[in-house]
């Protein structure tokens, strides 16, 4: 089935296919066409699975199709969200799907100015993406009349309850219109969701995806401790050892991205950067060249990588963990598409152990750490990556790009989940795998 099956625009259509997506994922084949029909909807799905577009598309249509009554743009759809960095997560699929079509929409979240959103909303916005509190703040100096909202979308439903919004959100819902849409979105059931969604919603379509398509769930993540000073040499040996063809690496900042794809490419292993600072076109040249195979490595910032469709892409590293613990759900969503499996790896310095047990908070696990033969944490400087050079191993015989991939995380492993100060080194298990290889360029593992 595809977009163009499930009714929507023209103008949705062009802006999906910008998007590269060539199919509606599952949940997005099933909560199309319930909202569309303008039923309640009350979808189980998590991050990765493509339930932005799911509620967002949908939205976009039925908002431009009906011509909005009333005072002259008044918002008419609200989307509700635990964070600031899913507001802007979702504010930006908004802008995106929505490109080719008049609707405005702002984003409004806390930790930024009141002055610049109070601005955008005296001039009009139909489509707005909130935190609870600060839209409670913007109520209350009447800033905004949410009067005309006729879709409502709580997104990540059970993180906002968990994060005690439940009493900001039962204040916003009172000062709603009680003839609307509404869809809640939600990644697990409790009690407290069904309370919410009894009270919230009428007759909704009920959604439920299959958790396997979830990126937590089909990607093994591993974290290798190692010295900042050490991550270009360990990532160059990783990407060499491991026969990786196929590399997405996240660094925090676009100078970072810059240096490390040169290092990378001293190092003998074709790299581009894509961040916020290159043109359009530098962007989607160095795209097109990762997708194709022409360049190995796509050194990304987390800004940039947003939007990127590859598929099937088989490995992300964290060359740097991100400040914000769901930028990394993010990241590693890149990889592990659609059911697809895939690897996540971390470089993770010493400075980073409080980022990573914020993440494995979040996360709700520990993460599996391996330190890396010859670069372990404290261990001398290793041998100089810089003047190995890739000789012809590109192409791998009868390699599938996923078959590099690390199977680490999968493997029972003796040193699971110890702590990162006191691993053993160990030679990562995905270069011991791709030992065997007839291919005889693969450089032994130091
Ligand atoms: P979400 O679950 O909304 O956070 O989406 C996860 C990722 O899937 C986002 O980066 C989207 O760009 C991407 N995505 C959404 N729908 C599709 C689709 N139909 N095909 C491929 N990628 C998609």
């Amino acid at each position: 089935m595809s977009f163009a099956e499930l009714g929507l625009s023209a103008e949705l259509l062009r802006a999906v296919d910008t998007q590269g997506y060539t199919h509606p994922t599952p949940i997005q084949l099933q909560a199309i066409p319930s909202v569309l029909s303008g039923r309640d909807v009350l979808a189980g799905a998590q991050t990765g699975t493509g339930k932005t577009a799911a509620f967002t598309l949908p939205m976009l249509h039925l908002l431009s199709a009906a011509q909005s009554n009333g005072r002259q743009r008044r918002p008419r759809a609200l989307v509700l969200t635990p964070t600031r960095e899913l507001a802007a997560q979702v504010g930006e699929s908004v802008r995106l799907y929505g490109q080719n079509l008049p609707l405005r929409s702002l984003q409004i979240f806390g930790g930024v100015g009141m002055g610049p959103q109070v601005e955008k909303l005296r001039r009009g916005v139909d489509i707005l993406v909130a935190t609870p509190g600060r839209l409670l703040d913007h109520q209350g100096q009447g800033n905004v009349d949410l009067g005309g909202i006729e879709i409502l979308v709580l997104d990540e439903a059970d993180r906002m309850l968990d994060m005690g919004f439940i009493h900001d959100i039962r204040r916003i819902l009172k000062s709603l219109p009680k003839q609307r849409q509404n869809l809640l979105f939600s990644a697990t059931y409790s009690r407290e969701i069904e309370q919410l969604a009894n009270g919230l919603l009428s007759n909704p379509a009920r959604i439920e995806v299959a958790r396997r398509n979830t990126a937590a769930e089909t990607v093994s993540q591993l974290v290798h401790p190692v010295a900042k000073d050490q991550k270009r040499a360990l990532l160059s040996h990783l990407i060499h050892s491991g026969g990786l063809q196929q590399v997405l690496v996240f660094t925090r900042t676009k100078h970072g991205a810059n240096r490390l794809a040169q290092q990378l490419i001293t190092d003998g292993i074709t790299a581009a950067a894509i961040h916020g600072n290159k043109s359009q076109g530098a962007r989607t040249r160095a795209l097109a060249d990762f997708k194709s195979g022409a360049v190995r490595t796509l050194v990304a910032t987390d800004i940039a990588a947003r939007g990127l469709d590859i598929d099937r892409l088989p490995n992300v590293v964290n060359y740097e963990l991100p400040n914000v613990s769901e930028d990394y759900v993010h990241r590693i969503g890149r990889t592990g598409r659609a059911g697809s499996e895939g690897a996540a790896v971390s470089l993770v310095g010493p400075d980073e152990y409080g980022l990573l047990a914020g993440i494995e908070r979040l996360l709700g696990r520990k993460i599996e750490k391996i330190a890396v033969d010859g670069f372990e944490v404290g261990s001398p400087a290793p041998r100089d990556s810089a003047n190995r050079q890739e000789r012809g191993n590109q192409r791998r015989s009868g390699g599938e790009p996923g078959q590099s991939r690390a199977h680490h995380a999968r493997s029972p492993s003796a040193r699971r989940n110890a702590p990162s100060g006191d691993t053993a080194a160990q030679t990562p298990r995905h270069a011991r795998q791709r030992g065997g290889n007839s291919n005889g360029n693969r450089r032994p593992v130091r």
